[in-house]
Parts: C-alpha cells; structure tokens; sequence
C-alpha cells in the first residue's frame, strides 16, 4: 500500500436520513448540510431520464457524452473540444491530481476550502500547503497565495465562490493572480456554484482560451439540483484536452447522466426560477443573520457561512429539530444550506431562540 495514505480518513460523506431521523424520533429530516437543491431538477430532465430507452442498458454508453457535451458547449459558449466530463466534478478534481500532482509536488489552497483538494493531494503523496483566507472580509488573500508558490507548486485550487465561506471572488483579481502566477502552475477555478452568483460575468471560463494554465470546473449537483445523478465538467485549455482524456476512465458516464444531464443544461429557464428563489431567500436570511448580531460572510451561494459560538451544540439544537446542517468543518461556525421558504423561516426562529438564552 501506499504509506502515505495509511492514515487518510475517509471523505464525510452525509448519513442517511432515515437512520437520523430514528436516532431523533423525527417525522422530517432537513437536510441542509450538504449544499444540494430543494428545488430538485429541472422537470425536462426528470422526462428525458424516463425516456431512456433500456435497449441501451447491454451497450458501453457514448465516450464522448456527445449529447451533453453539445448542450454545454452551447449554453456555455465553449468549444466542444474544451470539455471533460466526470462522474460529479469529484471525479475531475480527481483526475486532475492524478494527471498533475507528483510524490513530493506541492498545492495550494485557500483555509478553509472544500475538503476533497486535499484528500486527493494526499493520494498522490504531494503536500497541501493551506493559506488562510482574510479573517475579516472571507476573501481570499491572493498575495499570500502567490507568496505560497515554490519551485515544487504544480496545482491551486480555488473554489469560486467558496465553499464553506460562500465569498465570491472577482473575476479580475483572478486574472491579474494569473498573470503573476508562473505558468507551469495549474490553477483550478471550481466554480461548483457559479450559478448561484447570478451573474453571467463571475466566471473564469471566457480566460480558459488565453490561460493555458487555467481549468474551470462546474457541476450539475447544486443549483440543476441532480446531486444523485453525478455530472460534473471541467473547461479545460487545449495544452490539457488530450492527456485528460487519456487519463480519464472511458465510459465515465452512463447514458442516464449524458441524457439527463443534456436536458437539464438545455432547460435554463428552469435555472433562473431556482436561482432567483434562491438569491431572494439568501438575502431574507441575511437580514435575519444581520438582526440577530452574528457574524457572517455575503454568501453568492445556497449556503451561508456563520459564526455562532458553539457550533457543534447549535448543530445538534437545529438537528433535534428536524434540521440538520453542517457544525463539522469549525469549532465557532456553521454552513447552513438554504432550505424551502418554510424552512428557512424555522431555522431563522431556531436559531432566534437558541441565541436569546
Ligand atoms: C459540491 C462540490 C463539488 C462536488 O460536486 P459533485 O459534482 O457532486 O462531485 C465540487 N466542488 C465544490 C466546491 C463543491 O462544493
């Protein structure tokens, strides 16, 4: 085995309702720990799974995910031949410290950031140097991270906007990052929640063409709400295209997730209903947040990031309530998902409650 990965603990993958749910005598489970939808998908995308022809179940689907990989390229106004999809963008971020990272290579990220960067850095027995985020404003300190960069930096992954903290960094600040940034270093932007942003210009993607040290990874499990469906697609610059294809495993998606997926991509106004119950029930929850005296980050996602004090305690009041959030990644703050207006309004009063004792 491996020496390095002796000792990796296992990615927190979410426990099943229904054993939470028994532990608690809950009739409801709410689960907004983990950043999925409650909006769900796209109906179009429910048909077109449903229209899946079994015929096709004995063949090897399309390598190539043709399907989506035209209805992406078109709503994202990318080349075809930029595009590599993954079973979730898990799996690309997979594949790009497999094809990227060696023994003894260094990667930066942000502090905190999403967990998996560095489980699979960790794999591939390269060092994860963590650089702390502004204490103050949530962003990230792009001077630190340059200052971070060594001889032995092959990869920086940046999470925009980040999770658990929901900041959303500016386009130009990350384009002048990478004009300063040495360009045999890969700088991943995993724009997971780009949607959520609600601007069609916070993303990285348009500089994959003159960046050829720059990925863009995006997913369908947040804002398509198809979390179980696992389809995620990175916008990769060509010097990049053909070695990630060729490390890539070759029927990496079956049929169902190019089809749905497809469906779901093409159906942007569905997005757009999503995204702005979304940006509406953020902003009520900010005032709320803002009301109550704590302290938290401007979130351009479906979660916020707020100091409560004690995390696990809040974690387990809103847990024996029905509501269960993320009181896991800090000591002092938690990452609530927003939830269906009801919900939201629950939690709001929960958190109202625990607070004025
Ligand atoms: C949820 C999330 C992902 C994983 O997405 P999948 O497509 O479901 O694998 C990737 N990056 C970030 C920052 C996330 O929060």
């Amino acid at each position: 085995m491996k020496e390095l990965i002796k000792n990796l603990a296992a990615y927190q993958a979410e426990e099943p309702a229904e054993l939470v749910k028994k532990r608690y005598g809950l009739k409801e489970l709410a689960r907004l720990s983990a950043n999925e939808s409650v909006y769900g998908p796209s109906p179009l995308a429910v048909q077109a799974l449903q229209a899946v022809d079994p015929a096709v179940l004995n063949y090897y689907p399309d390598g190539q995910a043709t399907a989506l990989r035209q209805a992406v390229a078109q709503v994202g106004k990318v080349p075809l031949e930029s595009l590599i999809f993954g079973d979730g963008a898990d799996e690309l971020i997979e594949l790009l410290t497999r094809t990227i990272l060696t023994p003894g290579s260094e990667m930066i990220v942000p502090q905190p950031t999403f967990g998996e960067y560095a489980i699979h850095a960790q794999i591939e027995a390269a060092k994860t140097i963590q650089v702390p985020i502004d204490a103050q404003s949530g962003q990230v300190d792009f001077d630190a991270l340059l200052a971070a960069v060594t001889d032995q930096t092959a990869l920086i992954f940046l999470a925009n906007p980040n999770n658990p903290t929901g900041v959303l960094e500016k386009v130009a600040d990350i384009r002048a990052f990478l004009d300063k940034l040495p360009s045999k270093v890969i700088l991943v932007v995993d724009e997971a929640y780009y949607e959520f942003a609600n601007n069609p210009a916070a993303t990285c993607a348009p500089l994959v063409e003159q960046y050829d040290n720059l990925v863009v990874l995006r997913t369908l499990s947040k804002a398509y709400g198809l979390a179980n469906l696992r389809v995620g697609y990175g916008i990769v610059p060509a010097q990049l295209f053909d070695i990630l294809q060729a490390v890539r495993l070759p029927y990496n998606l079956s049929t169902y997730q190019i089809t749905g997926g497809a469906a779901a991509v093409a159906d942007q106004p569905y997005l757009q209903k999503v995204v702005q119950q979304v940006s509406q029930e953020r902003q009520d929850f900010e005032i709320c947040l803002t009301k109550l005296g704590l302290t938290f980050y401007p979130s351009a996602t479906n979660f916020i990031w707020v100091k409560v004090g004690d995390a696990e305690s809040v974690g387990q009041k809103l847990l024996e309530k029905g509501y269960q959030i993320n009181a896991h990644l800090n000591p002092a703050w938690v990452r609530i998902t927003l939830g269906t207006p009801t919900q939201n309004r629950a939690m709001q009063e929960i958190l109202g409650q625990i607070l004025a004792k």
